[in-house]
């Protein structure tokens, strides 16, 4: 098979997230751009997941040619990954549509809407639940003011027949339905996560908002939504009903695809009001962006960081482990020594799945590289400690805490910088009001309702 590398040149950086990172790329014979998601296979860790790349693409191959749904051009796998070149989205995320038009009103909402409720319906007709919508998964495919929006990421989309019942924790905080929490669902938590972008949309802050993640799930399970504080009085009746209908906590009385695309608010020239929506909303909305968007490149620094000192503690244990010096290990070896090696308190059965993960090339035994990779999995440096190394790398000066211009310089390098929204993030995260951010501050702030650091797979909640 032919190599990415010979037939793309590779860009610059996309955007990640869970499983790959996703670069811009052109094709050699014709200088044309794509956006290319790579996943490693090594963060691949057992069957599951790989079996979740294969459908991924499955799905994007079965949804091509439907408008508003990203188109897959071709899929290429190597040694150690799997490549994926997709049209080039260039336009944004759906929020920047409206951030950047700087007043928006419900009619623009509906008119978003409309689109997203059509592509969910398509989805599900087509026999697809994509169960991880949310604002960050629908991009803009290019800067014109009339661009196209078009769903991606249908790395945790599945097949599903009439009556199917899943039972796999997915999505992303925010935006999970209830029943996705209580492990007996149907395509219906489309529509409950797209009641939740719309909520935000109208208000600019999500309906069910905790601290922590498992506060954010108690209050999809128990909390009312409200929609009688502020701005609500300002919105229509017949926006208020469609949320409520959306948001309904039983899927069998929640509205369909079909049933929202009939609703008299999002009919085009329907009753949504033609006036613009409450200047604060649009400056929640913004800050609510932006503090994803803060967070991303925390978690950008976290991911490419690995610190000589580990990197020098695991080298050791890996030639520990080579008892014949052959520059690789056998499975045998490798699970002689992590069963022996002080420290490492692993079961049998997380052995075998390291064991699985480990040797990415199925060759039987394991390379220095693919060792570093597997263990880092199951060693996983504490989350706090993560965050000391986002901390640092904010902290440009050494001084202790992040300043105002340290901040602005890290989200500048890392292409994320958008003005006040950043002051604000600051002043909220600045606790004791010193202009400054210290690190527990820090810390503070980034477990804020801070569903993107949790894995998108929660196979081991119980609720
Ligand atoms: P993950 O499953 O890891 O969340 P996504 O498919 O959502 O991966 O891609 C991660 C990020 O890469 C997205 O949030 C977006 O910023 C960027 N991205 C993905 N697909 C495209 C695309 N077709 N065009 C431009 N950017 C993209
Ligand atoms: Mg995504």
């Amino acid at each position: 098979m032919e190599d990415v590398k010979s037939t793309y040149t590779m860009g610059k950086e996309l955007g990640r997230g869970q499983f790959g990172v996703t670069h811009l790329c052109t094709l050699k014979s014709t200088g044309q751009q794509f956006a290319c998601k790579t996943l490693s296979k090594r963060k691949l860790h057992n069957k599951e997941d790989i079996e979740d790349v294969r459908r991924e693409v499955q799905i994007m191959y079965h949804l091509a040619g439907q408008p508003n749904i990203v188109e897959l051009k071709e899929v290429f796998e190597d040694k150690h990954s799997v490549h994926l070149v997709m049209e080039l989205c260039a336009g944004g995320e759906l929020f920047d549509r409206i951030i950047s038009k700087g007043q928006y009103t419900e009619r623009a909402a509906a008119s978003l809407l409309r689109t997203i409720v059509q592509i969910v319906h398509t989805c599900h007709s087509m026999g697809v639940i994509h169960r991880d919508l949310k604002p960050e998964n629908f991009l803009l495919l290019n800067k014109e003011e009339d661009a196209p929006l078009k769903a991606t990421d249908f790395g945790l989309s599945v097949f599903f027949k009439q009556g199917e019942i899943f039972r796999d924790i997915v999505g992303s905080a925010y935006y999970i339905a209830p029943e996705v929490l209580k492990k007996k669902y149907g395509p219906e938590v489309d529509i409950w996560s797209i009641g939740v972008m719309l909520y935000i949309l109208l208000c600019g802050t999500p309906p069910f908002w905790a601290e922590s993640e498992h506060g954010i799930f108690k209050a999809i399970l128990e909390g009312p939504i409200d929609l009688s504080s502020d701005p609500w009085p300002h919105i229509s009746d017949g926006a208020k009903d469609l949320v409520k209908k959306m948001l309904c906590k039983d899927p069998q009385k929640r509205l369909t695809a079909f049933q929202v695309l009939n609703h008299p608010w999002i009919k085009e020239d329907g009753e949504a009001p033609d006036v613009p929506l409450d200047n604060a909303v649009l400056g929640k909305l913004k800050q609510f962006r932006a503090m994803n968007q803060f967070k991303k490149a925390a978690l950008r620094v976290i991911a490419g960081c690995l610190s000589e000192e580990e990197i020098r503690g695991l080298k050791e244990m890996f030639k520990r482990m080579d008892t014949d010096n052959s520059g690789t290990i056998t499975l045998e070896e490798l699970k002689q020594g992590l069963l022996s090696e002080q420290g490492t308190k692993l079961s049998e059965a997380e052995v075998k799945q390291l064991m699985e993960a480990a040797d990415a090339d199925g060759n039987g035994t394991i390379d220095y590289d693919e060792f570093i990779t597997a263990t880092m999995q199951l060693n996983r440096m504490d989350k706090e400690e993560h965050l000391y190394t986002a901390f640092q790398f904010f902290d440009k000066d050494n001084s202790g805490f992040i300043t105002r211009e340290e901040l602005e310089q890290a989200l500048k390098e890392k292409g994320l910088y958008n003005g006040k929204e950043i002051k604000d993030i600051i002043d909220d995260a600045d606790a004791d009001n010193d202009g400054n951010i210290d690190y527990q501050e820090f810390v503070a702030m980034m477990n804020k309702g801070n569903p993107d650091a949790n894995p998108k797979k929660r196979r081991d909640l119980e609720f």
